[in-house]
């Protein structure tokens, strides 16, 4: 095994900004073959890469972490990416149905460290579940949204979950990706149109008021503090010293060490 650290990538992510969104999916596929999997929660920036993944890549899994307390056109957006883009989504849960977790621990998502537990429980752990499986996992951020992500990088090392985020859209602007969705006639989550800039779990998400910040409906009943729920680790405060380990073949590979590989 080889440590790869977040400042081992810095020329990589140089490099990577002159980068098509399709190249970075086929670098990734390229690189890590069956252990890359893309993750979306069926969001807009989500809808959009399966999309993306529909044309260039639909035998990529797509994972999709079903909390329990999901609206229900989330899950049918879910089900439409299946049907009419033929993508391998692989939905995860968590152990317990929310109806348990409250008998077991009380209604956790109305306090400040209950919501921490509640997202940890209901989303980070089926992910992590599933972790070993992958070396690399796509996602959707955007330097555009704004908050933690206006510096996210196009890779960024995940300890959590011993993975290379790969964030292929995160220079996509937001008038590129009203384009790409017209142009393309994408699969939207319908709640974007109904008030809701963002979709997440039906305890913790209301619709926004158009003067308000676009997260301003996550986790509203706990105060404006909590807008990111940790799934993803660039939207935490930045790690200056993450790494992971993985087979040193690979991390040559990522690194471009190994010619074949380079793009
Ligand atoms: S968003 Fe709310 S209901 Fe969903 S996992 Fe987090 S705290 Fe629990």
């Amino acid at each position: 095994m080889a440590r790869l650290t977040q400042a081992d990538l810095v020329d990589l992510n140089s490099t990577f900004e002159q980068r098509t969104p399709d190249e970075l999916i086929q670098w990734s596929k390229s690189i890590f073959g069956e252990r890359v999997a893309a993750i979306s929660a069926m969001q807009r920036s989500g809808n959009i890469l399966c999309h993306m993944l529909h044309r260039i890549l639909p035998e990529m899994k797509v994972l999709f972490v079903d909390t329990g307390v999901l609206f229900e056109e989330t899950l049918e957006t879910r089900d439409r990416m299946v049907k009419e883009y033929g993508l391998n989504v692989v939905t995860l849960s968590p152990k317990q149905t929310m109806a348990e977790q409250t008998a077991d621990l009380g209604v956790l998502y109305l306090s400040v460290d209950g919501q921490k537990q509640c997202c940890d429980l209901r989303k980070t752990q089926p992910l992590l579940e599933v972790a070993d499986d992958y070396d690399a996992i796509l996602g959707s951020l955007r330097r555009s949204d704004g908050g933690n992500r206006a510096a996210c990088p196009i890779l960024a090392v995940d300890p959590a979950t011993n993975t290379l985020r790969v964030n292929p859209m995160v220079n996509l602007s937001d008038e590129e990706l009203d384009a790409y969705e017209k142009e393309n006639d994408v699969i939207i989550h319908p709640l974007h149109a109904q008030g809701f800039p963002t979709v997440g779990c039906n305890r913790c998400t209301t619709p926004v008021m158009p003067e308000e910040p676009r997260r301003a409906g996550r986790w509203r009943h706990l105060g404006p503090w909590s807008v990111y729920c940790g799934i993803n680790p660039t939207d935490l405060s930045p790690d200056t010293s993450p790494a992971i380990d993985l087979p040193l073949d690979l991390v040559d590979r990522i690194l471009g060490r190994e010619t074949d590989f380079m793009i």
